[in-house]
């Protein structure tokens, strides 16, 4: 329920305040309104925007996380999955005669509080610049999300970085060693971040994208294939029954079918062909980067291969090598392929279709401008 609250006078010199733009501290005071009277409220974006700011244009959960970033605010998780915003020294702030007591269960909550370092670095990281706001995507599914660095309104850049829709979110988690790290924080949409929960990043990305191989045959049901062979059983006997040299003309009919055996030898020996490219391709990437090397093309290993081959074929590039090569130079711009802050990609990994669609898209690569490698 909205109540009437008091402003004091040295809210409006306040040292934080100040720095803060107007909408922001327009919505702060509006907080008070339809916060509890123990300084409680849902974090609910949409009806915050439709309460406070009803008829402008702006960005609210950009707003309310400057707030966070403030420390104006806090954030709490509660642990049936709902978070609410605190109001701190919201009681000795303001006068309330009959204190109604909070409807969430805040004692059993926990505090999600980014450090103002985090925040910056992870800006910077992506390439966000003082007094812009640049917009990012989910690392695991692509939603867009925003990060808003603001100026003070004397044109410096703000201490506080905040984000719009986009969670700041531990690659390795934290039970599995992942630090605060700015090169551990990737950014995650709300839903990929609850989902995830502590899962390997890698698994959840593969589960999450699940494989569609088209009018290809299932995979795993491809040609059998122990180890690296490179005699072709069919090409061989094609040739130890071919008819040169020999003087009776075979009929049409066995030319036919030796046409079509040849030809399939073919085929078969140009995928093989294309399999032993590819992989010598990722070994040698995989060298330079401390990965694991293709040792033997198993069946499962091969069809996979083969599959990823067809769906490269779309990117149009003239040569199966090039499409590869393409692939590869994602992988170098991305810093967990390249075994940053994880150990390297390997190749089954990266032949995971939803895997490598994103990382074709480019979906892994963070500060393009300004990369290193
Ligand atoms: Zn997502």
């Amino acid at each position: 329920m909205a109540r009437i609250r008091t402003i004091k006078p040295e809210f409006w010199t306040d040292e934080k305040i100040v720095q803060l733009p107007f909408a922001t501290r327009l919505l702060f005071i509006g907080m008070w309104n339809f916060a509890d009277d123990e300084g409680y409220l849902e974090e609910a974006p949409d009806r915050l925007r439709l309460q406070i700011l009803p008829n402008d244009d702006i960005e609210i959960e950009e707003h309310i996380d400057l707030l966070c970033a403030a420390g104006m605010i806090e954030r709490v998780s509660l642990t049936d999955g709902r978070s609410i915003l605190s109001l701190p020294n919201f009681s000795r702030h303001q006068k309330i005669s009959h204190v109604t007591k909070t409807k969430f269960p805040v004692s059993s909550g926990k505090k999600r509080v980014i450090p103002f370092e985090t925040r910056r670095g992870v800006a910077i990281k992506y390439g966000c610049k003082p007094g812009e706001r640049k917009e990012v995507e989910c690392y695991f599914c692509g939603a867009k999300g925003s990060i808003w660095w603001p100026l003070t309104s004397k044109g410096k850049p703000s201490g506080w970085v905040a984000f719009g829709n986009i969670e700041l979110d531990h690659f390795i988690p934290e039970n599995s060693g992942g630090n605060e790290n700015k090169e551990n924080i990737v950014l995650s949409c709300r839903y990929c971040n609850r989902s995830r929960g502590y899962k390997d990043p890698i698994q959840f990305i593969c589960k999450s994208f699940p494989e569609n191989s088209g009018d290809l045959p299932p995979e795993g049901k491809g040609r059998e294939l122990n180890g690296r062979e490179r005699i072709l059983p069919d090409l061989d006997k094609s040739k130890s029954v071919s008819p040169a040299g020999a003087e009776d003309a075979p009929s049409a009919e066995i030319i036919n079918i030796e046409s079509r055996k040849q030809k399939s030898a073919e085929r078969e020996a140009s995928d093989m062909e294309l399999l032993d490219e590819v992989t010598d391709l990722w070994n040698s990437w995989a060298r330079q980067h401390h990965a694991p090397a293709v040792e033997r093309l198993t069946k499962q290993r091969a069809s996979k291969c083969r599959h990823r081959i067809e769906d490269l074929k779309k990117y149009g590039y003239s040569t199966t090598a090039d499409a590869f090569n393409f692939l590869l130079s994602k992988c170098n711009c991305s810093f967990f392929a390249r075994g940053d802050p994880r150990k390297p990609l390997e190749f089954d990994q990266l032949m995971q279709e939803g895997f490598m669609t994103r990382m074709l898209e480019g979906a892994f690569e963070y500060r393009k401008e300004n990369r290193k490698f």
